[in-house]
């Protein structure tokens, strides 16, 4: 594995992840092209902060946290 080094600090990055828990359990946070829009369903939002996406478009986010000052880098391969 590659180490990292934070572009801040120069200081070790440690890999980690984003979970979101906003689906009743712990998943981790993709990446989505384009920009954010709610969700309808015959012109009525279907659910409060939902948005629409394509599952074929999501990546699982990389994160590396500095552990020197706490910044943060996100990667989507
Ligand atoms: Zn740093």
């Amino acid at each position: 594995m590659t180490k990292r080094i934070c572009p801040d600090c120069n200081g070790e990055m440690e890999k980690g992840f984003v979970p979101d828990f906003s689906d009743g359990t712990a998943m981790v946070a993709c990446w989505h092209p384009g920009v954010p829009e709610n969700q309808t369903l015959m012109g009525l939002q279907v659910s409060r902060g939902a948005i629409k996406h394509d599952r074929n478009e999501l990546k699982p986010i990389t994160t590396y946290r500095c552990v020197a000052c706490g910044s943060l880098r996100f990667y989507a391969s």
